[in-house]
């Protein structure tokens, strides 16, 4: 050992006393060029909320598409900001439209009973559409609308950071895929979107016309709650 290091140790030794005696006196310690633990924690969180609440204002405002000029209003999404699940569908459609909140109404209801169904409460997950705006007629978006729509959502998922994404209905697969292939074709199989996890199944407004899938939907559903449940996933 050098003098350098005796020189070294003893330096530690009396600051480790300084900390010590400080902490029982109840004086948080600060060390040089660095905040507390909690204190960057609670500046990463004020960030954070910074960034959803100008993000919510900017989609308030977006005219990037045509969709902005038959719009009640914009559909952001709405839960827990952060959320192991984010539930993508595929537009507003009249309810939502008129309520500013994605799956309300009935195909929102078979939403919650199918997210109940694995546990989870509608709360504790995020749930978004592919575009932020409602299309005439409900008819389906199209991809200049899509491409237009995108950056608000990756952003979403970039903030929120889900451990899986659960896309509901063959709009908002292919969006996010980028893929043509059938809903059969995707579903039973785990795809990723920019790395994280995704899971493909049908939309409830297609099980409430077609109930015979919810057979089917289940097995997504089961999947999925093995997915959640496993931890982070190497895909
Ligand atoms: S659908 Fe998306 S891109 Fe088009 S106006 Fe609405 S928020 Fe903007």
């Amino acid at each position: 050992m050098s003098r350098g290091d005796e020189h070294s140790d003893g330096g530690n030794l009396v600051e480790a006393m300084r900390h010590y005696y400080l902490d029982k006196m109840g004086i948080q310690v600060w060390l040089a060029n660095e905040q507390p633990i909690v204190q960057v924690e609670a500046d990463r969180a004020e960030n954070i909320e910074t960034r959803w609440q100008q993000l919510e204002q900017a989609v308030t405002l977006c005219r990037k598409c045509q969709l902005h000029q038959s719009r009640t209003q914009t559909v952001f999404g709405v839960g827990n900001k952060d959320a192991s699940l984010l539930v993508i569908g595929e537009a507003p459609g009249c309810d939502e439209d008129l309520q500013g909140e994605p799956f309300v109404g009935r195909a929102g209801q078979l939403l919650n009973a199918m997210l109940a169904a694995i546990g989870l409460q509608r709360q504790q997950v995020y749930i978004a559409n592919i575009l932020k705006c409602r299309p005439p007629n409900n008819r389906d978006p199209r991809p200049e609308e899509a491409d237009a729509c995108s950056p608000w959502l990756n952003q979403q998922i970039a903030l929120i950071r889900p451990d899986v994404i659960l896309a509901l209905g063959r709009v908002a697969a292919h969006n996010l895929l980028k893929t043509d292939q059938s809903l059969a074709e995707l579903r039973g199989r785990l795809h990723a979107y920019d790395g994280v996890p995704l899971v493909v199944s049908y939309h409830p407004a297609y099980l409430l016309r077609q109930p015979i899938a919810k057979r089917k939907s289940w097995q997504d559903l089961i999947k999925l709650k093995s997915l959640l449940s496993s931890g982070p996933i190497s895909t």
